[in-house]
């Protein structure tokens, strides 16, 4: 049995302030967090003072990006261990929007990986194809690129806590959320690439997270899919309310 991940991606969102109204909201909901992980990812200035709220409620802390060197003059650059000194203990590496807007290529995010796994970091690494890739049907080349492109050259040991995002660039942000059946059918062949890349326990054990367009309506159906272990989470989790009830709906069908 995997435990399921949530993870909410709050992007370019939430002064520190806002940050704090939602946890205050949010931990009045949630309790104890058993059955599965929750993490939260903030802006990088609100890192740690979330990290301070969420001590002691099993809610775990994540950063959206990172650079791999360990620290020097890489003005506006933060790395892997300055978000282990903030209290991450997950890191979103290769996010579609990392990719598109800034740029980052296979090799930088297998860069970012290696990096993240030394310092102790558990990487989220997404990837997915966009709708032009997906209507030439190209959507298995792209993501097995993506993957071995993450993964180079990194022994399975270091990956063992690594999670792996599918996130179909036309369902983020789109209110187009994949069909259960083809979240399935993505996840089942990144599992399988994974058994031929990694071994059979390897992709057995991975957490596969869906991501584009989750909400408290439609979260129920993906996750019952049998190789969908959880979701990446961008607009339903600005709202506590929202993120809450997803919550909710997972531990209670228990998926
Ligand atoms: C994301 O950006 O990772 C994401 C899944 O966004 P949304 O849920 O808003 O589509």
């Amino acid at each position: 049995m995997r435990r399921p991940i949530m993870a909410a991606n709050w992007k370019m969102n939430k002064t520190i302030t806002e940050a704090l109204n939602f946890l205050r909201e949010f931990s009045l909901g949630i309790k104890e967090p058993g059955g599965m992980d929750i993490v939260i990812c903030p802006s990088f200035t609100a890192l740690y003072s979330v990290g301070q709220e969420l001590e002691g409620t099993g809610v775990k802390l994540g950063a959206q990006n990172m650079y791999w060197e360990k620290s020097g003059a890489f003005t506006g650059e933060v790395s892997p261990v300055m978000l282990d000194d903030a209290g991450c203990e997950y890191v979103i590496l290769g996010h579609s929007e990392r990719r598109h807007i800034f740029k980052e290529s296979d090799e930088m995010v297998n860069r970012k990986v290696k990096s993240a796994v030394v310092a102790g970091l558990k990487p989220i690494i997404c990837v997915g194809e966009t709708l032009d890739q997906r209507e030439q049907e190209k959507t298995f080349s792209v993501i097995e690129e993506q993957i071995r492109g993450a993964l180079k050259d990194i022994p399975v040991a270091d990956l063992k806590e690594t999670v792996i995002a599918y996130e179909p660039v036309w369902a983020i942000g789109t209110g187009k959320t994949a069909s259960p059946e083809q979240a399935q059918e993505v996840h089942r062949y990144i599992r399988k690439l994974l058994g031929e890349i990694c071994g059979g326990e390897f992709a057995n054990a991975v957490r596969i997270q869906y991501g584009g367009s989750t909400k408290p309506e439609n979260i129920k159906s993906i996750m019952l899919q049998p190789d969908v272990d959880g979701a990446l989470v961008g607009g339903a989790g600005l709202e506590p309310d929202s993120f809450l009830k997803m919550i909710q709906e997972v531990s209670a069908s228990e998926c």
